[in-house]
């Protein structure tokens, strides 16, 4: 069989432990073999982003840039224990902020949706989308406790006043009364900007007319009237100057709604929708969804920018303690599902920006190898503690076992 061929390369971002062994065999078994694969590899697994004092990764970013079409494994972001494990120059930053903040983009997290791992929620036919802004707000706010530590002598006068002050360039000042303490408390600054709300905007509008899903977006606009009204101004102003038309050429519907409406109307729903979320909201929410829909492990991620350019990956992270039992010769289970998706959304996407529907075929068909290996009943030990399947059904096995399933699967669709 003639091997499939590709155009432009796809930016290829290893990763760290045992996402990193999943990564080698998917490649090698998965892909490889049909596909001449076209990829410009960048190793950000930390002992390489190390040797690099972490140019790797903004090299990686920039290559995503300049192709539009990145596929990522998952990487350690260090911490203490890592600075002693991996004897680390520095405590390097996430990768993925590294990634998002070159790209400016917004991360979409949609869970795949499988016969025998089925919705905690029993209305929920297709997946929810979630779309979190990933810049600001907590994630960037100051913060005070009000009280004796205020001040170096360790001693407090109540009360204390406080406010949120802005000076302009020319030193002109606007004071805004926050509170009076007459006791201990905390106090809390945070901001956006409204250039990072609009490319939020646009890469919602923007996926979800490439996914064909309706658009949702929900915030808390009746209490916070000029932060939270902002974001939803911004977002009602895109959509009607620049999406409105599209949305309905393509039967879509945009709408906001405050989010205790939101949550209640997403979990009476059918799914099948885009859920656009600020920053924390997001946090809290895609974890929720994603555990609600079966598992982490079933969860893909996609880092859009606003100028189009696409980053896939898990939802999850290096699955630190199954590589420590693979390092020690012991048996593995782990799910490559969502890591499948990440390479056959990109190849996917590459194919449509490269008009090859050979390359769009194949990516479908491996997506379909892997959900239907699973409905057969052969999958991971973490799906297998969940399947609706009957038990006599199921078989659970090892990490390699899998893929080769899923390859034997994939042979007889090609
Ligand atoms: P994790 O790697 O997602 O794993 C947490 C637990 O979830 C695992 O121990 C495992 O449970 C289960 N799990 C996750 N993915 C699985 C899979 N594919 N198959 C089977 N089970 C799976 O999160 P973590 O342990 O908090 O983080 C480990 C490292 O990943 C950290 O260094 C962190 O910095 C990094 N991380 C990276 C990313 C990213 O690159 N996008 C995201 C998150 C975390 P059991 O052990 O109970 O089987
Ligand atoms: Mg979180």
């Amino acid at each position: 069989m003639d091997k499939i061929q590709m155009k432009t390369p796809l930016v290829e971002m290893d990763g760290d432990e045992m996402t990193r062994i999943l990564w080698k065999m998917i490649r090698e078994e998965l892909i490889a073999p049909f596909v001449d694969l076209k990829t410009e590899y960048y190793d950000l697994g930390l002992t390489h982003r190390d040797e690099t004092d972490d140019a790797v990764t903004m090299d990686a970013a920039m290559a995503a840039k300049k192709y539009g079409v990145a596929v990522k494994c998952a990487t350690i972001t260090p911490n203490r224990a890592r600075m002693d494990e991996y004897h680390l120059k520095k405590m390097y930053k996430s990768p993925n902020g590294t990634i998002r903040a070159a790209l400016d983009g917004t991360v979409f997290r949609a869970p795949i949706v499988v016969s025998g791992i089925e919705p905690y929620v029993r209305t929920w036919k297709k997946p929810i989308v979630m779309a979190r802004h990933a810049y600001g707000d907590v994630y960037k706010g100051s913060e005070l406790h009000i009280g004796p530590e205020l001040y170096e002598e360790n001693t407090v006068s109540y009360p204390v006043r406080t406010f949120l002050l802005a000076e302009d360039a020319e030193g002109r000042r606007v004071r805004q009364e926050v509170h009076t303490f007459s006791g201990p408390g905390i106090l809390q600054g945070m901001h956006n900007t409204e250039k990072s709300i609009e490319s939020f905007a646009r890469s919602c509008f923007s996926y979800a007319l490439d996914q064909k899903l309706d658009l949702w977006f929900s915030a808390k606009d009746t209490i916070s009237k000029i932060y939270d009204g902002e974001f939803r101004e911004i977002f009602d102003r895109i959509y009607e100057e620049e999406y409105k038309e599209k949305f309905a050429q393509a039967g879509l519907t945009y709408f906001y709604t405050l989010i205790d409406d939101a949550v209640a109307r997403a979990i009476r729903s059918e799914g099948g929708f885009v859920w656009a979320l600020k920053n924390y909201d997001g946090d809290v929410m895609s974890d929720m969804m994603a555990t609600a829909f079966g598992s982490l492990a079933m969860m893909t991620s996609v880092l859009v920018s606003p100028d189009g350019c696409y980053e896939y990956e898990a939802a999850h992270g290096t699955v630190q303690r199954h590589y420590y039992k693979y390092q020690r010769g012991e048996k593995t289970s782990t799910n490559s599902v969502a890591t499948i998706f990440a390479w056959s959304g990109a190849l996917k996407k590459r194919a449509e920006l490269d008009e090859l529907p050979e390359l769009y075929a194949f990516g479908e068909k491996l997506e379909k190898a892997a959900l239907q290996t699973i409905a057969d009943g052969k999958m991971t030990g973490d799906l297998a503690a969940i399947t609706t399947l009957p038990k006599e059904s199921v078989r659970v096995l090892e990490s390699k076992e899998f893929i080769l399933a899923i390859r034997d699967e994939l042979i007889s669709l090609l």
